[in-house]
């Protein structure tokens, strides 16, 4: 009981509870006029083969372009907006904004390639997901094998069989699957084959310090082995430097994400990317045929 400690603690745990509670209620107004306003814009993040050196695809990823603060991180918004419920109709829009973009490269020659969003929990729960991607590809003319949804481990484990029904309709459509940040949670890729998973993203964690690491290279490799035993493609997040990649083309990586190759950027830088044909240099590709 508070008051037992003295009216000074109470008053403390107070003052904390209603701050809380006023900036959350801040941030869920802010977040309301935002979507209101239009005040979300995607940068997309290109995913690269490691078989030819070629963008297949590209993560949206959300930002929020706030008048006064600038460009805000969704490190610092998708939590609140998962707790109110607004992630929903947002993830929607980033689905159908992602779908159109990735249409209109296409229509462009460019590509085709892969867009992958990122869902959240309560995309997956409610909001009928399966309905909202059937409609976003006939609203975009996408075809549904270029689109990609990230989902992370914890929503997999959260109601197992209602996910394998929803993620076995998904699949269907024909819509790829992959696990966000695997090695964070507590899943093994042994009860991730009850999934129907096309992919699987090893978390950036272990990326960081494979070069220094021979712990994190044994389980780098350790997943890939058992994710391409298990018909998985691996896509490894975070790669900085030529180093990392270097490791993870010897261990049989499929695709690279990371600031190594480039940062998350506007459509328009995206598209530059995509014209001028950007790759990963070939002697890294096939370092066994590199001239000495
Ligand atoms: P994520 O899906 O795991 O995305 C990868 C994050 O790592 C991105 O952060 C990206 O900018 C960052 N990253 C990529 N390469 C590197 C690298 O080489 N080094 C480092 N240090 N970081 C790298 P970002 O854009 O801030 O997004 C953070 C998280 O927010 C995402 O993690 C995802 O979980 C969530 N998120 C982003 N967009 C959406 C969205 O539209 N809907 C939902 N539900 N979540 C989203
Ligand atoms: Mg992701
Ligand atoms: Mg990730
Ligand atoms: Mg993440």
């Amino acid at each position: 009981d508070a008051k037992q400690h003295g009216g000074g603690t109470f008053r403390f745990f107070e003052a904390a509870a209603n701050e809380r509670l006023r900036s959350r209620q801040q941030t869920e107004q802010a977040l309301r006029l935002a979507v209101q306003e239009n005040q979300f814009v995607l940068h997309y993040q290109p995913k690269v083969s490691c078989n030819n050196g070629t963008i297949i695809g590209a993560e949206a990823l959300i930002r929020w372009q706030h008048p006064q603060h600038g460009l805000i991180s969704p490190a610092e918004f998708i939590q609140a907006m998962e707790e109110s419920g607004q992630v929903v109709a947002v993830g929607r829009w980033v689905m159908h904004q992602a779908c159109l973009q990735a249409s209109r490269w296409h229509a462009r020659g460019l590509g085709p390639f892969s867009v992958a969003v990122n869902l959240s929990a309560r995309q997956l729960r409610e909001g009928n997901l399966v309905q909202q991607v059937r409609q976003v590809l006939e609203e975009t003319g996408l075809a549904a094998r270029w689109l990609e949804l990230e989902l992370t481990e914890s929503m997999l484990m959260e109601d197992v069989e209602e996910t394998i029904a929803t993620l076995g309709e998904l699949r269907a459509l024909g819509v790829r699957l992959s696990v966000d940040d695997f090695g964070t949670g507590y899943s093994s890729l042994s009860y991730l084959k009850r999934f129907p998973l096309d992919a699987v993203k090893v978390d950036r964690s272990f990326v960081q310090d494979i070069v220094a690491d021979p712990n994190d290279v044994s389980i780098t490799r350790a997943v890939i082995t058992m994710a391409h035993a298990l018909q998985m493609k691996v896509i490894a997040e975070g790669v900085e430097t030529e180093a990392q990649l270097a490791l993870l083309i010897a261990n049989r990586c499929d695709e690279i994400q990371g600031y190594y190759f480039s940062r998350p950027v506007p459509a328009e830088e995206m598209e530059i990317m995509l014209e001028n044909g950007k790759t990963i240099p070939e002697d890294l590709i096939h370092p066994r045929e590199r001239k000495r």
